[in-house]
């Protein structure tokens, strides 16, 4: 029990003990073929599908159905290793490559990188189904650094759903490109646009941005996409489901038609399927996606009366374990009231959403990160591919409207291999 007057649903369950997949890179264990051998969720929850057919629709529709939810949980996660065939080594990065790798400390690829890195440092295109949380960014921005490293005139646009996965990205590049004289420049939006129009005449080999402001970029003639012979599209379920897609046709229509291209998602609705058709040569399709949800993840439903859920939710952050929280609330208007309630109770709180400039969401964030706050209030959109390693739980205080939702927020928590832990509020 979290605390006696909250009755809870232990079937809402699907943690298990083997969950620390990337924790484990540093202690894989070898098998007797000299592999590294890893534990992998090979159990697919039978949840609703989550393609956008099948998202409910965001007014007047009925919610997720709680019960058929937490009873298809009840399936026990069965195990199945996972063989890691390369080290990072085998992959021929330049040896600036490996020394920042081994400065950043990654020792063993993911299941991703492992299987996807070798096709596309040969230039392949390729479709990669990855989990959020698996390493995917690495995968793709480790072969593409070492191109460009090789020759200059590559020039790389990464498109990503929301500002601050292309920021967190952008972190990633920075990381793994240091002292090898490759830049960067971020196109996203809610952000002054002159000075990204200035850090694009200085001509990045890199270009990360959000579909909406390269689009507006284009229109002003500071962006041609015919430069670009290499292209991401990172979390192109998520785009599609924020109603990118013209916008995303647009670009891969103007792209060269010699150029490298990458998909990376977690689910693969039929129209991303169109797309691959469309604007892929050949590729090849990794696919690691181990469940809708982590295995790392113990999810959890808290029954509490709408009068009363303030009063638990005080007290559930109370508990020590509550170390790094995210909450997760409907409407802006329901965080910030949520946010200001919880700071006059004393807690150490911030919020993150649409209404808010960009730079008070990068602040709020930082001191997320940074473990000056406890506590990060937040929608769904602002949410959307934090990347913040050690976030203990995630509180859903509203049922989220669709499962891809659901699994999106929850996937902010059991990061690179910790253990997370998953609370949702119904009445
Ligand atoms: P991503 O899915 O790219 O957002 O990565 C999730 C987290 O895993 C990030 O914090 C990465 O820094 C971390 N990560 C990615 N690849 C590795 C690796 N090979 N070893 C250890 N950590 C990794």
């Amino acid at each position: 029990m979290l605390f006696g007057t909250i009755s809870k649903f232990n079937y809402f369950r699907a943690f298990s003990a083997q969950g620390n997949q990337m924790k484990n890179h540093k202690s894989g264990r070898r098998n007797s073929s000299g592999n590294r051998s890893f534990s992998k969720n090979s159990g697919r929850p039978n949840f609703r599908k989550s393609n956008s057919r099948s998202r409910f629709k965001r007014f007047g529709a009925s919610p997720i159905d709680i019960q058929q939810f937490i009873q298809k949980a009840t399936n026990t996660v069965k195990l199945k290793p996972v063989i890691i065939q390369n080290s990072f080594k085998d992959f021929g990065f330049n040896a600036e490559i490996e020394k920042n790798l081994e400065k950043i400390g990654y020792e063993t690829p993911t299941p991703i990188q492992d299987q996807s890195i070798n096709h596309i440092m040969e230039g392949k295109d390729l479709l990669g189904l990855a989990n959020t949380g698996t390493g995917k960014t690495a995968a793709f921005l480790l072969p593409l650094i070492h191109k460009c490293f090789n020759d200059n005139s590559q020039k790389v646009l990464i498109i990503a759903p929301t500002r601050e996965l292309a920021q967190q990205i952008d972190q990633e590049f920075k990381k793994f490109s240091k002292n090898m004289r490759l830049y960067s420049a971020i196109c996203v939006g809610g952000m002054p646009i002159f000075r990204q129009i200035s850090d694009l005449r200085r001509n990045p080999n890199f270009i990360i941005g959000t579909p909406g402001r390269l689009k507006d970029l284009k229109q002003r003639k500071n962006l041609n996409f015919s430069m670009f012979q290499n292209i991401v599209l990172d979390e192109i379920d998520r785009m599609l489901d924020m109603g990118f897609v013209d916008e995303i046709r647009q670009i891969l229509s103007e792209l060269p038609k010699e150029r490298q291209t990458l998909f990376f998602s977690a689910t693969m609705p039929s129209k991303i399927e169109v797309l691959v058709q469309q604007f892929l040569n050949k590729p090849i399709t990794i696919k690691t996606v181990t469940g809708q949800t982590a295995a790392n993840v113990h999810q959890d439903v808290i029954k509490v009366s709408a009068d009363q859920k303030f009063e638990h939710l005080k007290k559930l952050l109370s508990t020590e374990e509550q170390k790094k929280v995210i909450i997760f609330s409907e409407t802006k208007r329901d965080v910030d009231k949520l946010a200001k309630g919880l700071f006059a109770e004393g807690f150490k709180v911030d919020s993150i959403h649409g209404d808010k400039r960009q730079n008070q969401r990068q602040k709020a964030l930082s001191r997320f990160k940074d473990d000056h706050i406890q506590i990060l209030v937040a929608t769904d959109v602002a949410a959307r591919g934090i990347d913040v390693s050690n976030i203990s739980h995630v509180i859903n205080y509203t049922v989220p409207q669709t499962y891809d939702d659901y699994v999106h927020r929850i996937g902010r928590t059991g990061r690179g291999g910790h253990k997370g832990t998953a609370l949702t509020f119904v009445n």
